[in-house]
């Protein structure tokens, strides 16, 4: 697989530690964007590459949930034909929500990507937040749970081995 953006714009996805215990995921596509709050009750950037890691074997789906207290706010990544469909759900009440299906809730953003482009932009967004505070800066804001060395690291193994990717890679990263 090629990097070859289709009609839609370039992804950009950006993750920031906003307070202690929130992150902050900035989306955007060239045609909408979406801000999606995460509170440390999940470990949600490692959700992230670990739900991205997961596209690489048989499995043809992966999901997981932001807990934006009270909201749920859930992630479905589809594959298909070497691309992925990101749709992320929201639902007004997360001690209920988890029971219903995505058709209940609301779509806040639905973008369809390569492979090899989403997988790049995550493990990016992922330095960067690793760049910016460190592991002891990224623990001290995140508070429960560690970055996530071991799943950054398994998601571009992934990435450098099975897509072709023309982007740079810096060889520093984790
Ligand atoms: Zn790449």
């Amino acid at each position: 697989m090629s990097i070859d953006e289709g009609a839609e714009g370039a992804l950009q996805l950006t993750w920031e530690l906003v307070g202690r215990g929130w992150a902050r995921c900035r989306l955007a596509d060239g045609s909408q964007t979406a801000s999606v709050i995460a509170s440390y009750c999940t470990d949600a950037l490692a959700d992230l590459v670990a739900g991205t890691s997961e596209l690489y074997g048989q499995k043809r789906s992966a999901r997981f949930f932001f807990d934006a207290e009270p909201q749920e706010l859930r992630w479905a990544l589809r594959s298909a034909d070497g691309a992925i469909n990101v749709t992320i759900y929201k639902f007004p009440d997360i001690a209920v929500s988890p029971d219903l299906p995505d058709s209940d809730g609301t779509v806040m953003w639905q973008s369809t990507h390569p492979r090899p482009t989403f997988a790049h932009t995550v493990l990016v967004a992922a330095h960067t937040v690793l760049k910016e505070h460190g592991e002891t800066g990224y623990l001290t804001k995140w508070a429960m749970h560690p970055y996530p060395v071991a799943l950054v690291q398994d998601l571009r193994r992934l990435h450098m081995r099975d897509d072709v990717c023309t982007l740079p890679h810096d060889l520093s990263w984790p």
